[in-house]
Formats: structure tokens, C-alpha cells, sequence
């Protein structure tokens, strides 16, 4: 299972507001055994900010986005170090990785990143993910990692999103506050009363209350990823979620897979341009849904960036799919005809052998 895990600040820090250093260990513990048993695992992890406070504790108490964005700066570096300790003693690699929300709206960047993040995981490594909060300035920023932990499960296509917070999941009322208040356990849909009951409830330290933990729900079970939010705290949350398959916390039901709403969504992206493919190409694409190589291709149609959806037609104008493109229209004009092995000399670099990839194409007809 692909799997997106996120902690928020709250999970990494102890009440004296000192980094929980032995709770870290044991999610740490948890999430190899998880990557042990062949789970394809990224985490996002907050807590920069807070790190950063910890280890300057000489520096004035600003409140300002720059100082914010100073102490993230200075703690990112600590958390990771941290990260890269625990996850040593299981033998884990990781890797880190900086997001914004322009990186992951850009078409080419978002490419980029998926094909970094896959092969990260396909090597076995963890990615540890945060937003850039160094630039990560008022226009461009997600604000909050519960959001940007359903980002990166859609970049990856993850099965699930685990998010672990201060709170057991989401209540029929605010727990402190009504002694009488119920856990739920499944949200078969994101409804208005849903987001009503996580407008009241806040948690704990990080910038994120439940709100963006339900907006984060929405936004990956949209793209086909179940979400839960379980607490942090409990034993063994982890294993007994991924590998017991207990019913923990509060589990929000996706009723698409991924690829069918990766599909959704090209078919509903507006088209900049259309590739003309030879028979064979055609046939490979709409019975056997493989993906798009330079030989098949005769001419291109349009001017396009890398990441653009384009149509593509047979030689008899007949439209046979749509997809996003690893390509520019020019290069692709330089590489038609040819063999996916040549395209490194040609272009002088390469973004793999397929001008569309079979998970981002669309049959039609
Ligand atoms: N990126 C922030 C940090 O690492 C956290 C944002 C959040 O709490 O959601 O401190």
C-alpha cells in the first residue's frame, strides 16, 4: 500500500514544549515496520517551526511571518536531523523533501515531483516532507501540512492518508467541552453538518485545527484516497491501522480510485494541443492501454509546455485519447518517429521514454 502519514506539531512535541523525542522514536519504530512489510511510505512532518523555537531560545519572541519563517529555516534542519537519527537505527533512508502550494499547482513542477517521489519510493526511501515555509509567503503557501498531506497523497497516488493529531478523530461535539460527545468512526461523505462539527473543535499546537483536517479529508477522498485521523497518542496506532486493520479514529471513505479520478480530471482539463499517432499507436493505446512512445507519433499539433493535455488523434482524425504530456511540444516535434533510447541524444536529456505516460492517458473510442 502507498501509504501519506502525517504528524502534526502537536505529535512531536511533549506539553513542557520540548521535542517528544521518545514518542518520535516510537512512531519512528511503527512506520518501519510499516516500510518492512513493503508499505510505500511518505511522511509530512510539522514541527519546524516549534523545533526552531527550541533551539534558538536566545532569539527575541516575534510573532511576525519572517521570524516565523527564520525559525523554520533553523528548525527544519534540527527535525530532520532528528528524523534521520530514528530512522537510522531501522536502516531507513530518507529523503527530504520542500513543497509550496505554486510547486504543486505548476504542471511541470508537479511532474517533477511525482516522478521524484516515486522513485524515491520505489528505491525504498522515505520521503519527509514540509512545506518551504522560507518562501512559503502569504500568495503561494498552503498554510497548514493537513492540506499539503492530501497534496501529496494525490501527487503520489497514495492508498491512504493517515493524519495523527492530539484527538482520538472527529466527534458528534467538541469532547472538552460536552462529556456526552461520540467518536465517529466512519464519514461515508463530507457533508456541511461534518464541516460544522470540525469548525468548533480546534487541537493543539500546529497552525491546523480539525477545519483543514476535514478540507485535507475532502481533497484526498476526492482524488481517490481514504483519509484517517486517529490520534497520535494511541499505542500502536500505526500497526494496528495499516496491519491489524482496526477501526481507529475517524476513517473517511473515497469513492473513486485514483486513477479513475486522475482520469476524471484530465478529461475535464482544457486541451492545448493534439499529437497525431501511425496506426499501431492508436491500436496500443485504445485496446491495450499502453502508454504513448516518440515511434508511434507523426506530427504535433500546437505549442505546449511539459505537463500540458493534449489530445491525441489518429491518422484518420479520429480522437483516440487524451493525456498530460512528459514532454514540450518541440521536443516532441525533435523526437517523433524515433526510438525511446534515442531521445537522450537528441534532446540532451531525457524525462524517461514515454511522451504519455499510460497512468496520465485516457482512452477514447
Ligand atoms: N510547516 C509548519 C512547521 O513545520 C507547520 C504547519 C502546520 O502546523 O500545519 O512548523
Amino acid at each position: 500500500m502507498k501509504l501519506v502519514i502525517k504528524f502534526g506539531t502537536n505529535v512531536i512535541a511533549s506539553p513542557d514544549n520540548t521535542i517528544n523525542k521518545p514518542r518520535l522514536l516510537e512512531m519512528v519504530r511503527q512506520i518501519a515496520t510499516l516500510h518492512r512489510e513493503g508499505h510505500k511510505i511518505a511522511l509530512v512532518s510539522s514541527g519546524a517551526i516549534f523545533v526552531g523555537r527550541q533551539n534558538a531560545p536566545d532569539l527575541p519572541r516575534r510573532k511576525d511571518i519572517p521570524f516565523k519563517q527564520m525559525l523554520a529555516a533553523i528548525g527544519q534542519v534540527k527535525l530532520l536531523n532528528i528524523y534521520e537519527q530514528l530512522f537510522d537505527i531501522y536502516g531507513i533512508t530518507i529523503a527530504q523533501a520542500l513543497l509550496t502550494r505554486s510547486d504543486l499547482a505548476n504542471r511541470g513542477r508537479y511532474l517533477n515531483a511525482r516522478n521524484t517521489f516515486n522513485l524515491l519510493l520505489e528505491q525504498h526511501i522515505l520521503p519527509v516532507v514540509n512545506e518551504n515555509d522560507v518562501v512559503g509567503v502569504e500568495e503561494i503557501k498552503i498554510g497548514d501540512n493537513d492540506n499539503l498531506s492530501a497534496l501529496v497523497a494525490n501527487l503520489i497516488d497514495a492508498d491512504r492518508l493517515i493524519i495523527l493529531t492530539d484527538q482520538p478523530g472527529l466527534f458528534t461535539a467538541d469532547p472538552r467541552q460536552h462529556t456526552d460527545a461520540e467518536l465517529i468512526a466512519e464519514v461515508p461523505a463530507i457533508t456541511d453538518d461534518i464541516r460544522a462539527l470540525a469548525g468548533g473543535t480546534a487541537t493543539g499546537m500546529g497552525v491546523g485545527g480539525f477545519s483543514t483536517k476535514i478540507q485535507a479529508a475532502q481533497l484526498a477522498t476526492r482524488s481517490g484516497v481514504e483519509t484517517v485521523i486517529a490520534s497520535g497518542h494511541e499505542p500502536d496506532v500505526l500497526v494496528r491501522l495499516v496491519l491489524r486493520g482496526e477501526t481507529l479514529g475517524t476513517r473517511f471513505v473515497a469513492h473513486i480510485s485514483h486513477v479513475e479520478s486522475r482520469k476524471r480530471w484530465i478529461l475535464a482539463e482544457a486541451v492545448s494541443g493534439a499529437l497525431v499517432v501511425d496506426d499501431g499507436a492508436a491500436a496500443a493505446i485504445t485496446r491495450r492501454h499502453r502508454s504513448l512512445l516518440p515511434a508511434g507519433i507523426v506530427a504535433v499539433r500546437g505549442e505546449f509546455p511539459r505537463g500540458a493535455t493534449v489530445v491525441i488523434e489518429d491518422l484518420q482524425g479520429q480522437k483516440c485519447g487524451r493525456g498530460i504530456t512528459n514532454y514540450k511540444s518541440a521536443d516532441i516535434r525533435a523526437i517523433l518517429g524515433h526510438q525511446s533510447d534515442e531521445i537522450e541524444r537528441i534532446l540532451g536529456y531525457n524525462y524517461g521514454h514515454t511522451i504519455i505516460h499510460r497512468d496520465n492517458l485516457v482512452a477514447l473510442g
